[in-house]
């Protein structure tokens, strides 16, 4: 099976072996307050450091998934009352929980086709958190995030579907949080968040450490190289051991947006199967899913032919359920994949 569904996806074929390599070396019983746990998680922050150019004064943490750290924003950072902008169906349940916390939290939802720095602002007087959708999964939108927009908020942005494929303009933000089993190719159970020193602060000044995974307790333990709860240590030795063998991520971006072309190119010229991207504008596609719009019947169809030669595609989602269908563009995906499902669908119809 090859799959192209936006999350889980497919695992980086390398990781079975690093799979096996942790079994054998015992990496699978170790105690997370242990030295050897201590090295592997010091290693695997230096190496995302390094590999991912992140700066040297933001930390980074592993939780259990994304959706953990929405809840993690809203429960150490969120002062009295956040922002959320989203055009899909993963912001606005970032949206949703957060607001049966802080009933009194903002959302505005704007159009799949419009850009982030279009939306039109309320007053920010009483907002101190922003929360922001890099990678919008449900439709394929990728925005650009900047600061500029929000004055002195602290900006919170979901990059799921787009963190290790993409590069990201860490400053421009205070929380950036993913989890493995998108871009990432590796198998689901762990999250990532990266924080700026900006976070950190807020977290010092509410120093809330009313859930055992407040932000605050999650420093203290990443300052001894552990984790606040026993973490995924499969899935952080999987991630240090393919971050050390894959490119920097300059070079993944690049190599992200050539495919990207390849599948804009062929949806371009392949008139064939009646679809085309559901975002119009290509500057507003998000490079490492593909959202691609038609007829539900059509979309059946693609779904159910790719599938029967073992090809999995994502389904549609949230609004766009029966009338789109997504195609994961993550690097764990080579050309030669592409080339297979194009060779397929070239033919198929
Ligand atoms: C998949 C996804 C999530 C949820 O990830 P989990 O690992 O299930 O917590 C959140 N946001 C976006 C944008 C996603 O694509």
């Amino acid at each position: 099976m090859l799959s192209f569904y936006p999350g889980p996806s497919k695992v980086h074929p390398e990781a079975l072996e690093f799979i096996q390599e942790a079994f054998d070396q015992g990496i699978v019983s170790i105690n997370h307050r242990s030295a050897r746990f201590e090295a592997l998680l010091k290693d695997t922050l230096e190496v995302l450091h390094a590999k991912w150019n992140i700066p040297a004064n933001y930390t980074i943490y592993f939780v259990s998934s994304a959706t953990e750290a929405w809840e993690i924003v809203a429960q150490s950072l969120i002062e009295k009352q956040s922002l959320h902008l989203y055009n899909g169906a993963f912001g606005k349940k970032w949206a949703h929980y957060t607001q049966q916390i802080y009933p009194q939290a903002q959302s505005i939802s704007f159009d799949a086709q419009a850009s982030l720095s279009s939306v039109e602002l309320p007053s920010l007087a009483e907002i101190d958190t922003i929360c922001l959708v890099q990678s919008e999964t449900s439709n394929g939108t990728g925005q650009t995030i900047s600061r500029s927009h929000y004055g002195e908020s602290l900006i919170a942005v979901d990059a799921t579907s787009s963190m290790g494929g993409i590069e990201l303009p860490w400053k421009e933000a205070d929380v950036w949080l993913a989890s493995v089993q998108k871009c990432m190719g590796i198998p689901a159970g762990l999250g990532i968040m990266i924080c700026s020193p900006k976070a950190l602060a807020r977290a010092e000044k509410l120093g809330r450490k009313s859930h055992y995974n407040d932000i605050l307790l999650m420093e203290e333990n990443r300052k001894r190289f552990q984790t606040h709860y026993t973490p995924n240590v499969l899935s952080i030795y999987v991630l240090n051991r393919l971050t050390h063998l894959l490119p920097n991520l300059s070079v993944i971006d690049a190599q992200t947006r050539k495919k990207m072309k390849i599948w804009e190119e062929f949806w371009h010229t392949n008139a064939n199967w009646g679809l085309q991207c559901l975002i119009e504008n290509p500057e507003l596609r998000l490079p490492t899913v593909l959202a691609l719009q038609g007829d539900p019947t059509q979309i059946q169809l693609i779904l159910q032919t790719c599938l029967a030669a073992d090809i999995e595609l994502g389904k549609g989602y949230g609004d766009w359920q029966s009338n789109t269908v997504r195609i994961a563009n993550f690097p764990s995906h080579t050309e030669n994949d592409i080339h297979t499902l194009i060779k397929l669908l070239k033919h198929e119809l």
